[in-house]
């Protein structure tokens, strides 16, 4: 290795140790990296910086003669000062970095004084190096005069600055004017409505299930739809539908539901005649409806027997006959004078009433008339009854010797 090639290694070091001064490095730092003491590395970087400023004068024209004679202490002075600025600016880049890093945002200060103590650097180096940062903090606190809300300069709607922002860029009393805060409120009304909606509804279920409503509903229904009426049919019917014979129990069983009493013919007709048992299913079929002559319907309505048995309709039409002073075949006969129809009508009531013999079967007896004969004479016997005192008076004194 010959002396110009060391030369040369020796200037290019020289040269990488002056460019890491440059980039902030501490003369300890370079030291260490070429295995040179501090004040070593001074002296290198002292005659580097002296080499280069020379390079730079010759760089802007000068010649070497007159580099001899010029004072080159005063050009260093000005280069340290430069590269003094330089590392700090560096250094506090590097600070600024790593603080930034650490989520300090210039954009959330109002004051160059506040963010340069968030950075832990002083003050002047914020003004003297990062002139935009001062000018954004600047433009941050002009903002920040001029804004009403966090986000807004003024109400979207009014632009008022001085009534209080409520939301949506919206002033406290343009809010309640618009249609977000109308909508809100439709929105939540109508939840509201349909909360209490399920709420009462949920009540009622739970309400119209205690025993003792359903006892009483039943009760009020009977009254108000059946006279009264409604439970006798069901003991009339014998406790079971008329079409397929389900008792109450089966039909609590199967459709958690009484038996239904329905009216036949009229609604206001709450006699026992007009009034059918069902149970849902057959309800629901409306075959009732179809089969709505009585014909069909009243001569399965078995009627709880009073005197079944003790009795036959022969021995009631000879009872009623002997009060009359008439013959039992008149009764029976076809006849149509007031003398026969009387005493007929009243068999035919007693029969029904006392026997609980079906219509059909009181038609065939009384002269082969048909139901609606029988059934006509039930129901006429039974107005009399409340009506005429003579009728009541026969019927009671014929029911005495029955
Ligand atoms: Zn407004
Ligand atoms: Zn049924």
């Amino acid at each position: 290795m010959n002396t110009n090639q060391k030369e040369n290694e020796l200037n290019e070091r020289s040269h990488q140790m002056l460019a890491l001064y440059y980039q902030g490095n501490s003369l300890g730092e370079i030291g260490n990296r070429y295995g040179l003491t501090r004040e070593r590395v001074r002296q290198i970087l002292e005659k580097q910086l002296r080499q280069e400023v020379k390079k730079k004068l010759l760089g802007f024209g000068f010649s070497e003669g007159e580099l001899e004679e010029i004072d080159l202490a005063a050009f260093i002075r000005l280069e340290k000062k430069t590269i003094r600025e330089i590392r700090e600016r560096k250094q506090v880049a590097k600070e600024l970095e790593k603080v930034n890093n650490g989520g300090v945002d210039p954009r959330k200060f109002y004051s160059v004084k506040k963010y340069a103590e968030a950075m832990r650097v002083s003050e002047t180096i914020i003004e003297k190096y990062f002139p935009e940062v001062v000018e954004f903090i600047k433009t941050n606190k002009e903002m920040q005069e001029k804004r009403w809300s966090r986000d807004y300069l003024r109400c979207r709607q009014c632009g008022t600055t001085s009534v209080k922002h409520h939301s949506l860029g919206l002033c406290e009393k343009c809010y309640v004017k618009s249609e977000y805060f109308k909508d809100m409120q439709r929105r939540s009304r109508m939840k509201n409505i349909e909360r209490r909606r399920e709420y009462e509804k949920e009540y009622l279920r739970r309400y119209l299930k205690r025993p003792e409503v359903i006892e009483k509903r039943r009760k009020q229904d009977d009254l108000k739809l059946f006279s009264g009426n409604r439970e006798k049919a069901i003991q009339m019917a014998d406790y079971k539908c008329i079409f397929c014979n389900i008792s109450r129990q089966e039909s609590y069983e199967k459709y958690g539901k009484d038996l239904y009493v329905r009216h036949l013919d009229n609604k206001e007709d709450n006699s026992l005649e007009n009034l059918i048992v069902l149970c849902q299913d057959c309800f629901q079929r409306k075959e009732w409806i179809e089969k709505k002559k009585p014909s069909s319907l009243i001569k399965r309505v078995s009627v709880q027997p009073i005197l079944k048995g003790k009795k036959s309709m022969s021995s009631v039409i000879n009872i009623v006959a002997n009060y009359y002073g008439v013959k039992p075949d008149d009764i029976i006969g076809k006849r149509r004078k007031h003398k026969f129809v009387v005493p007929r009508m009243v068999s035919a009531f007693l029969i029904r009433d006392q026997l609980g013999i079906s219509f059909p079967k009181i038609g065939r007896k009384l002269g082969k008339r048909d139901h609606t004969t029988a059934i006509y004479s039930y129901k006429k016997v039974s107005k009399e009854y409340n009506e005429n005192e003579k009728i009541k008076n026969d019927i009671e004194n014929i029911k005495k010797t029955l």
